[in-house]
């Protein structure tokens, strides 16, 4: 199989990350996105796609792309600016950055940040709209926010990851242009608006990923996540979808390059 896992968190460790992406590789993901969030997992997605680098001419680890970002924990406190990611080590570094995220809203943990989360989530587009970058949004409990802070922006070109809400959200963020990306959740058994939606996406707009090292589909469910157990969702992705494993992963990696300019 030839996978995309679009997104895929990682530690500063680097023979973990080294160990991760080896096993990724023998499972059959050729490229991976290595997503940030917070100055930390910004460093550590830098890492990863440095080792993935190192490796390249042995061919042996998936290629590494990287999406750097705020995410919505790292929101102001109120009446406090409102915080700017120092894009210059990254800039210095020799990966290229295909995505800001991963940024967005979550109002289930964090309601009472909901103002300042929608700031930093604006002003994440429009670094993104600076760079001519896609983005990679969270939503969680925040369907209307988050469509307003789009439609506000006028933003229309990213993915909408670890996808879990209604149909009718979806198709909202379809009409506006967005990628939709299915993780693991598609496999746990009370997820049936989540295999709902896997089914209603068009063959254009679907992506999967792990958001590893959380959410390990079934039948990893409880060990930590990563990118080499997105074999598992690829499989149970086809099933709903009545397609085969390898074309599945054929037309999301596809779509994937697409987003991504790669
Ligand atoms: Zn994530």
């Amino acid at each position: 199989m030839n996978i995309f896992d679009t997104h895929a968190h990682f530690t500063e460790d680097r023979e973990k990350t080294s160990a991760t992406l080896e096993r990724a590789a023998a499972a059959g993901v050729s490229r991976l996105m290595a997503v940030g969030g917070s100055p930390e997992l910004n460093r550590a997605a830098l890492l990863a796609a440095d080792t993935a680098q190192a490796a390249a001419n042995t061919g042996h680890l998936p290629a590494v792309f990287v999406a750097l970002g705020l995410d919505r924990d790292q929101a102001a406190p109120q009446g406090t600016a409102c915080p700017r990611y120092d894009f210059s080590a990254a800039i210095d570094s020799r990966s290229r950055i295909s995505a800001i995220g991963e940024i967005g809203l979550d109002f289930h943990y964090a309601p009472e940040s909901a103002r300042a989360q929608c700031d930093l989530f604006a002003a994440q587009l429009e670094l993104a709209r600076e760079l001519g970058l896609p983005v990679v949004i969270h939503t969680r409990d925040a369907d209307d926010a988050t469509l307003g802070v789009l439609d506000e922006n006028d933003f229309h070109n990213g993915i909408i990851h670890c996808f879990t809400g209604s149909v009718p959200f979806e198709r909202k963020l379809l009409d506006r242009g967005f990628m939709i990306s299915i993780s693991g959740i598609v496999t746990f058994r009370a997820a049936e608006n989540v295999r709902e939606a896997a089914r209603y996406a068009p063959d254009d707009r679907l992506l999967v990923e792990t958001d590893s090292p959380f959410l390990a589909p079934v039948p990893k469910r409880g060990s930590e996540n990563e990118p080499a157990f997105i074999v598992h969702t690829v499989e149970f992705l086809a099933h709903e979808r009545k397609t085969t494993p390898d074309a599945l992963a054929a037309l999301t990696t596809a779509n994937a390059e697409r987003i991504l300019s790669c």
